[in-house]
């Protein structure tokens, strides 16, 4: 099928020929992880088996080949989203971690009473509370930028917002409640300019379409492996060096040290002085696999197969009354999360279950944003390159199926 250019793809997700209920799964939740495909899960199995050894600090064979591994996972990240170095790119645990580790490490340095955190009204609580957090300690404020009633971000006022007191702009690049992709160029231009930092959570965006740290003019991007295919406990804080170099650590401990002594320490250089003890190195090994595959299946063709399946399920489910989509912005990434009129997401999510597609239900980690909207929650359907339009099929007869059930 030529609008689907991805249909073979399926096959690489071992996950997927699983039964479930005696049936096939319908796999619609993509945004909170990525399955993993074939490549991934060797990677992984292969380091374990055959390269376990630790990183940085071995004098042996194992130990060199897992430090090369390790680096070389590194020099992948930095060539996927076009960071000018390896040196640019921290692994962490994931989105979160690399959140925190800029509000803990750059925020205390940084931030005095009286400043001003710019947040959105669609972030994740990951880009909300660890500034909150950092605010309240320091006497700093947190501010958001409204979003519209259909998702989009309202920048109609926005000179109200990037004022002189503002010095972190923390925002999402993709929202994972309303797909709404945000212009983060034009973000960075509004941040600069009244000289305040720009960090970008890419959490949803980064499976979604290619992504350029140096073309968007970001200081800070973060994203987790999981969301992309990888495997859990790893993800990417990048940096613009001279911020990072100007940065102190964030946690103490092995492999970020020059040299410990009683009197005092001095730190590493970046990236290691943000890398505090043993690192994930299977995880790390394993998202350069996951880039890989992504790599090999090309922008082009993920960004048309995800489009088409986007605008399939969207225009079947808008032929259903008793629905009530949530995020229509026109620039979306291949999320769809919509109500039915008079029911419970997590109820319809739960027919829906029974019905083998899996998709999520529930306030999705932005109660703000329900607060905005005056909802409770929403189902959220998303897609990957393994979904297909029989996937669209069943998830528009489990939602007439949760009508008839419900309404
Ligand atoms: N930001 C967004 C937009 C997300 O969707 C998520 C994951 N749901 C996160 C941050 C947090 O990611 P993680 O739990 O992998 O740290």
């Amino acid at each position: 099928m030529s609008e689907f250019p991805l249909s073979k793809a399926r096959v690489d997700f071992p996950l997927l020929t699983n039964r479930v209920r005696g049936k096939n799964l319908v796999y619609l939740d993509s945004a909170a992880s990525g399955l993993k495909p074939w490549p991934v899960i060797e990677r992984v199995g292969h380091f374990l088996t055959y390269q376990t050894s630790n990183v940085h600090r071995g004098a042996h064979f194992l130990s060199d080949q897992a430090t090369v591994a390790y680096e070389q996972a590194r020099q992948k990240v930095a060539e996927f989203i076009h960071a000018p170095s390896p040196s640019s790119v921290i692994f962490t645990r994931g989105t979160t971690e690399s959140i925190n580790l800029v509000a803990q490490a750059w925020g205390r340095a940084n931030l005095k009473k009286g400043d001003v955190i710019l947040l959105t009204e669609m972030e994740h609580h990951s880009n909300i509370v660890p500034w909150q957090m950092i605010a309240k300690e320091i006497g700093a404020e947190v501010r958001a930028l409204p979003v519209k009633p259909n998702g989009d971000l309202d920048l109609s006022r926005a000179d109200d917002f990037f004022t002189p007191n503002v010095k972190m702009v923390a925002v999402t690049h993709a929202s994972n409640t309303l797909g709404t992709i945000n212009d983060v160029a034009l973000l960075a231009q509004k941040a600069h300019a009244v000289g305040a930092l720009i960090l970008v959570d890419g959490a949803q965006m980064i499976a979604n379409h290619p992504v350029d740290v140096q073309k968007l003019d970001v200081d800070f991007y973060a994203f987790s492996g999981h969301k992309i295919f990888g495997p859990y406990g790893i993800g990417v804080l990048y940096g613009k060096k001279d911020v990072l170099d100007a940065m102190g650590p964030y946690q103490g401990g092995g492999s970020m040290i020059s040299e410990v002594a009683f009197a005092g320490t001095t730190y590493h250089d970046v990236p290691f002085r943000f890398e505090a003890g043993t690192p994930n190195i299977e995880g790390a090994v394993g998202l350069a696999t996951a880039l890989e595959y992504v790599q090999k299946l090309g922008w082009p063709a993920i960004e048309a197969h995800e489009k088409a399946l986007l605008d399939l399920a969207t225009q079947k489910l808008s032929e259903i009354p008793e629905v009530e989509l949530v995020g229509t912005s026109a620039n979306k990434v291949a999320i769809l999360s919509f109500n039915l009129k008079g029911a419970h997401p997590s109820d319809v999510g739960q027919i829906m279950d029974q019905e083998n597609v899996a998709v999520r239900a529930g306030h999705h980690c932005t109660q703000p944003l329900m607060k905005v909207l005056g909802i409770t929650g929403t189902v959220r359907a998303s897609f990957s390159v393994f979904n297909s339009a029989a996937d669209v099929e069943q998830l528009v007869k489990a939602v007439i199926k949760a009508k008839e059930m419900l309404l």
